[in-house]
């Protein structure tokens, strides 16, 4: 008799399916075993749910800081709830927080903050002019171009002043260049103020410095195909292993649905922007044949209020921008849309539908359960492999690595609604949608957090 988890089901990794038990060290969390049977399970899985190591959201924003400026919208709490809720175990935190995390200072206080919540919360540190790497291994964050918050850098000049002092570390890179983006800002849309040129300018730089500094690098939340997969691919060719991030929103929506109803442009505005349907397409190939390693959603929870900002009602009407909002679409749809085609904020929050989100992919876009295993547990789960010091990995069902586990139910629909969902944000872009599957359990360390 053992005193330990057990558990059995249907087991997926990125180059096996297995159908049979694991057994889970109940002090340490790490699996011990992997075998047909072990002993009376603690926790059996029917066979039509899938089990894959626990998923991994290796770029979101959660908002809390030493300031508490942004803990309105969402706060490491929150996080571990909307991360349980969508299947997710390990999340990686941006450093664009009100007071950017560039110190290892500050790296301790939010360390510090996360430890409590049984999902691993990671942290970027930020580049900025001034900034030097830490004594640490951590991976980096450069913003090329104005996002959302003060770090960022304006031209090539710039961000290779600051990287010159990062040679061979780990740096991810938000692509879109300045000069492009002022030259743009006019434009109707957001497509067209951020247009694939703002992308393929800053790329064409950006991996000059990799190269030139040698880096580590990874591209975050990638928004287009074309040209700027000839220009990685010829990167690559020269011995560089830069990977890239995608997210569920850019696999999902597309320029062209809104050309029909740009009354929803608010709702799915985020930085690069969301392409045309060719982008969406290659992008969709690129996950699923491995060109791209990680779904990563660039969960950014902010209100549905600062989402709609182009929507403040009269001073004397008591409505919010929502109402008014909802108001304009019914009453007047025509300047409902010019307001909505104004720049608003950017960024969706989608924390809590990582796991419903892959079982789109496997039903309306032909991944394999291998292939989710890849993009959403063993990719993430090695990035922060290469900065976790604990005792287990993560990203596969194998001896040595955390009883962490994600057990998706692929054919139990699910609608999302504002109900369902943990983020303090409170919203979610894929409302009204509905997946063809669900998060059926969240397992962390063998312990169950989530049960669908
Ligand atoms: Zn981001």
């Amino acid at each position: 008799m053992t005193n330990n988890i057990i558990i059995e089901g249907r087991f997926i990794n990125s180059d096996e399916e297995f159908f049979g038990q694991i057994e889970i060290d109940r002090k340490t969390g790490i699996i011990l075993k992997k075998q047909n049977y072990i002993g009376n399970p603690t926790f059996i899985f029917p066979k039509d749910k899938l089990i894959f190591a626990g998923f991994g959201d290796i770029h979101i924003h959660a908002r809390e800081d030493e300031t508490e400026r942004q803990m309105y919208k969402e706060e490491y709490a929150t996080v571990n709830q909307a991360a349980l809720n969508g299947g997710v175990i390990h999340v990686s935190c941006m450093p664009n927080t009100p007071s950017p995390l560039t110190t290892q200072a500050q790296l301790d206080w939010h360390k510090e903050r996360c430890r409590q919540f049984p999902t691993l919360i990671f942290h970027y540190v930020g580049v900025g002019k001034q900034t030097r790497p830490l004594d640490v291994n951590v991976p980096y964050k450069v913003f090329t171009g104005p996002s959302v918050g003060d770090l960022f850098f304006k031209n090539e000049a710039e961000v290779r002043s600051a990287l010159q002092h990062y040679k061979g570390k780990s740096v991810s890179f938000h692509v879109e260049d300045y000069d492009v983006l002022q030259a743009n800002n006019i434009n109707r849309t957001h497509q067209e103020r951020r247009p694939v040129a703002c992308v393929e300018t800053a790329l064409a730089y950006v991996l000059q410095i990799i190269e030139d500094y040698d880096l580590e690098a990874k591209l975050c939340h990638w928004s287009t195909g074309g040209k700027s997969i000839e220009m990685i691919k010829a990167h690559r060719a020269r011995g560089y292993n830069t990977t890239l991030e995608v997210s569920p929103l850019n696999l999902f929506f597309d320029a062209d649905m809104l050309a029909e109803t740009p009354e929803r442009w608010p709702f799915v505005q985020m930085n690069p922007t969301i392409q045309g349907r060719e982008h969406r397409v290659q992008l969709l190939e690129g996950l699923r044949s491995g060109f791209i390693q990680y779904l990563a959603t660039d969960h950014a929870p902010h209100t549905i209020d600062e989402k709609l900002k182009q929507f403040e009602p009269e001073k004397e009407s008591d409505m919010t921008r929502e109402q008014f909002y909802t108001h304009l679409r019914i009453t007047n749809l025509e300047e409902c849309r010019r307001r909505a085609c104004l720049d608003s904020t950017s960024g969706t929050p989608q924390l809590d539908t990582y796991g419903p989100f892959t079982t789109w992919l496997m039903q309306a876009q032909r991944f394999t359960p291998q292939d989710i295993a890849r993009v959403a547990a063993e990719n993430p789960g090695n990035f922060v492999n290469q900065f976790h010091n604990g005792p287990g990995k993560f990203g596969k069902i194998e001896k040595g690595y955390y009883g962490s586990l994600t057990v998706i139910d692929p054919t139990t629909p699910m609608t999302i609604t504002r109900e369902m969902l943990r983020t303090k944000a409170g919203w979610s872009p894929f409302e009204g949608i509905t997946f063809p599957g669900s998060v059926y359990a969240t397992i962390v360390k063998g312990q169950m957090y989530r049960r669908g």
